[in-house]
C-alpha cells in the first residue's frame, strides 16, 4: 500500500550497511521510515533527508508491524539560513532535540502546523534571541498540557491582588498562604505578562505582539525564561543536551 504524507525530517540514523532510518514529524504524529540504500546511493534522496527539510513522503507499508519504506520524497521547503548562521544552527539543534524526544497524543495536526510555521518563520528571522527560546518553550508546554496555571492560586483558587509566588512543582501561581519553600516571588506586572503569554496565539507572527505593547522588559523575559526552562527540566524525563550550548550562544547565564 503506497501513501503520501507531508513530513518534517527530525533525525536519521544508519541501519545496517546501506539503509537509513528516518524520523519525521507529520500531521499524524511521528513517522519512522526506512530509506532503502540511502547510505550508499545518494541519488534517490540527494540532500533531501537533511534535518528540518519539509518533504512530501511517499511511503510503502508492507506488513503490519514493520516500518514503512520511504520510496521517494519531494522537497517542499528547506530552511536555508539554518546552514549559514551559527546561532540559528545551534538553536535548531535544540529544537530538533526537543521535538525528537517529546511525544504526545492528540492535537497532531495543530502541532505539526505550528512547527511547520515556526520553522519557516525562524528561517526569515535575522537574529535568534531569548524571545524565540521562550516562545517555543511556552508553546511546547501548551501542547504537552503542562501550561502553568496563572489565573489564581493553584492550591486554593484565591486570586491574589498584590503578592504572588510561583511554584514549578505545583504548576503555577500560589498565594501568600499557600506558598512553599521552592516558590519564588513574582510581581503583579510579571503575573500580567504570564497571563498574556499563556493566552498567546500559536501563530509565530504574533510573537512580536507582546513586545510592541512595551510590556515585556528584558527582566520580565528572563522570568518567563526561568519559568519555562524549569518546567521543562521538571517535566521532561530526559536532559536536553543542547540546552547549555543554546544558552552560551544566546549569551545567557547558564543556571544550574
Ligand atoms: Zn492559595
Amino acid at each position: 500500500m503506497l501513501f503520501s504524507i507531508e513530513g518534517l525530517v527530525l533525525s536519521k540514523e544508519k541501519v545496517g550497511e546501506i539503509d537509513l532510518l528516518v524520523e519525521t514529524l507529520t500531521p499524524k504524529g511521528k513517522v519512522w521510515a526506512i530509506a532503502k540504500g540511502a547510505q550508499k546511493s545518494k541519488r534517490r534522496f540527494v540532500n533531501l533527508l537533511e534535518d528540518f527539510n519539509l518533504l512530501t513522503l511517499h511511503l510503502r507499508r508492507n506488513f503490519k508491524g514493520t516500518l514503512p519504506i520511504l520510496e521517494k520524497a519531494d522537497l517542499l521547503f528547506i530552511p536555508e539560513s539554518l546552514w549559514e548562521d551559527l546561532e540559528k544552527y545551534v538553536f535548531f539543534s535544540y529544537l530538533g532535540e526537543v521535538l525528537s524526544k517529546v511525544s504526545f497524543k492528540g492535537l497532531e495536526v495543530e502541532y505539526f502546523n505550528f512547527i511547520k510555521d515556526w520553522i519557516k518563520f525562524l528561517d526569515k528571522e535575522p537574529k535568534i534571541t531569548l524571545w524565540h527560546k521562550v516562545f517555543f518553550e511556552w508553546q511546547m508546554l501548551g501542547f504537552l498540557g503542562w501550561s502553568p496555571q496563572v489565573e489564581g492560586c493553584v492550591k486554593c483558587g484565591y486570586q491574589p491582588k498584590r503578592i504572588f509566588y510561583f511554584s514549578v512543582r505545583d504548576g503555577g501561581v500560589l498565594c501568600y498562604r499557600c506558598k512553599e519553600e521552592n516558590a519564588f516571588r513574582l510581581t503583579l506586572e510579571q503575573v500580567e505578562v504570564l497571563k498574556i503569554f499563556s493566552k498567546m496565539s500559536k501563530k509565530p507572527k504574533f510573537l512580536k505582539e507582546p513586545m510592541k505593547k512595551n510590556r515585556l522588559s528584558s527582566e520580565v523575559l528572563m522570568i518567563l525564561n526561568k519559568i519555562s526552562e524549569r518546567f521543562f527540566q521538571y517535566f521532561l524525563v530526559f536532559d536536553v543536551i543542547s540546552l547549555k550550548m543554546v544558552k552560551e550562544t544566546l549569551g545567557m547565564e547558564v543556571v544550574s
